[in-house]
């Protein structure tokens, strides 16, 4: 069957001249200085309408919010800033929308009323008493220094292209500078005859280029038929994963190991003056360590995935809520550090790349309280994560908690090749 695949790819990427770098900075300036505009707005709404804190934010209709052009024009008559009219307009119009995400994401948290550390350590410091825009979640301003600065920009009638490995983007009319061109280091082609969906230009703090291109593609895709390699993956809050095999994942704790490494870097950073010379050298060290563990990590999750998806035909993954399990503070730290939410999606992607099949078990399979040996469920584990070996009162088999999870996802995809993808083979 043929299909169509979006993917993304990420180059390094150097602006052809210097007058594209700096239209390019101009892009990320009008995307933060509209998304600035949007967040003034609001605070200034807020404080005339006494917003008590625990509300949610008002639609942007109902605070009243100004166009896009209407702020353009606002920003040109009062600050001058004819440079909103030089850049893609798109850069703007992402603002809006990244906005107006923002919103959405605190709405579903404003019921909490959670202050950000910082205020309350004010608080506690200082007697200052922490205000709306101390919230967590709040939009906020987003500030020029120190912080990764990116836009996105849309294919429209063929305006983004490739031409002997510099990638062009459209610019404005009323710009300068006709071909906003950069030169990719191309270690991996675009597929043959795929199209540019959209493009989102970043510069990390280093000042470096980077570009992430969208692209969609057809791929002949066969199915497997009916699967009979069959893997099940627990999460493992200590190993990543252990599969129905009793195998743990071995991840490697790289964060870890760099853990007190970069520790050691930021509080030689935090005793530095704040924008002097040598804290923005060790600024560059912390980064650059950062950057390191977070390739490594994806890089050994990549391989890892791309080794299971070959060996095995159906993969079945727990369907755990990891955002729950980031917030909780004893378990944050390995979180963030394996990724198992990456991991999943590399999976489903390698698998059905080749046909085969990416399940997730429903929200409510208790893979961890099922007896894999006779399906009695043993509601004394649940949220007891400290039994790691327990005896099923049903029929005594001896079992490893996650092992015994791993395998009853595996017979969950057992069952769900019976139930539903043999019948369509059949038909087929
Ligand atoms: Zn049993």
């Amino acid at each position: 069957m043929l299909e169509l695949v979006n993917r993304g790819y990420v180059y390094r990427a150097i602006p052809i001249s210097d007058e594209v770098e700096t239209y390019l900075r101009q892009c990320f300036g009008a995307d933060r200085k509209m998304y600035n505009l949007h967040v003034a707005y609001l605070y200034n709404y807020l404080e005339k309408n006494e917003y008590q804190i625990g509300d949610k934010l008002p639609s942007l209709k109902k605070m009243g919010m100004p166009t896009v052009s209407a702020f353009k024009k606002q920003s040109v008559s009062d600050d001058n800033l004819a440079y909103l009219y030089l850049v893609d307009a798109f850069a703007s119009n992402e603002a809006k929308q990244h906005f107006n995400k923002a919103i959405t994401a605190f709405n579903k948290i404003a019921y909490k009323k959670q202050y950000k550390k910082a205020a309350l350590k004010r608080q506690k410091k200082l007697g200052i008493e922490p205000t709306f825009r101390d919230l967590k979640g709040m939009p906020k301003f987003h500030a020029r220094k120190g912080s990764k600065a990116s836009y996105t920009t849309f294919n429209q009638n063929g305006n983004i292209y490739m031409e002997n490995d510099i990638l062009y983007l459209p610019s404005a009319q009323k710009s300068s500078v006709k071909a906003v061109g950069l030169k990719l280091h191309t270690h991996r082609p675009l597929p043959q005859g795929s199209k540019i969906k959209n493009v989102t230009v970043t510069m990390n703090t280093k000042g470096q280029f980077d570009v992430s291109i969208c692209v969609e593609f057809s791929k002949e895709i066969t199915s497997i038929g009916a699967p009979i390699r069959i893997m099940g993956l627990d999460y493992s809050q200590s190993h990543l994963f252990v599969d129905s095999e009793g195998k743990k994942a071995n991840y490697p704790q790289y964060y870890r190991k760099m853990k007190e490494r970069l520790a050691k870097e930021q509080r030689i950073l935090s005793r530095r003056v704040k924008g002097s010379n040598r804290w923005e050298k060790q600024r560059l060290i912390v980064s650059s360590l950062q950057n390191k563990v977070a390739n490594q990590r994806k890089d050994w999750l990549h391989k890892k995935a791309y080794a299971l998806a070959n060996r095995y035909d159906m993969i079945i993954v727990e369907n755990i809520d990891l955002r729950a399990i980031g917030q909780n503070k004893h378990y944050a730290k390995n979180q963030q550090d394996n990724g198992f939410g990456n991991f999943r999606l590399y999976i489903k992607y390698k698998l059905e790349q080749q046909g085969k099949y990416y399940v997730k078990a429903p929200k409510g399979f208790a893979s961890t309280q099922l007896c894999s040996t006779c399906s009695h469920k043993n509601t004394a584990l649940k949220g007891n994560v400290a039994v790691r070996e327990w005896d099923c009162p049903s029929c005594g088999a001896h079992l490893d908690r996650d092992i015994n999870a791993a395998f009853n996802l595996k017979q969950y995809g057992e069952r769900y090749t019976k139930d539903k993808i043999l019948p369509q083979i059949v038909v087929a």
